[in-house]
């Protein structure tokens, strides 16, 4: 079974996990003055590479707190993961 590090409860199973697409989505600053393109990004397209990828969890069946990850889509493996608010760097020092 697939363990995930609440950064908040520590190890947990999967299960208790919802994932929540991908990370560090900011929202407009100025919703009145976004153009639809603006709009259309923030809304709908969103990046789906392959390997290490900034992903957003919530511990749904536990704390119930958002988390950050970053996750190698290849392999499913979790290279860590870490509280809102933070931004580890990548390995190999990407951002
Ligand atoms: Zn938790």
């Amino acid at each position: 079974m697939l363990v995930i590090h609440c950064p908040y409860c520590g190890p947990r199973p999967e299960p208790e996990f919802a994932h929540g697409g991908q990370a560090h989505i900011a929202r407009p600053h100025d919703p009145a003055n976004t153009t639809d393109e603006e709009l259309l990004q923030f809304l709908y397209l969103r990046e789906n590479p392959r390997g290490l990828f900034r992903e957003r969890w919530r511990h749904a069946r536990g704390c119930g707190r958002f988390f950050n990850a970053i996750r190698d889509t290849n392999t499913d493996f979790f290279v860590t993961t870490y509280k809102v608010g933070e931004r580890p760097a990548l390995p190999g020092g990407a951002q």
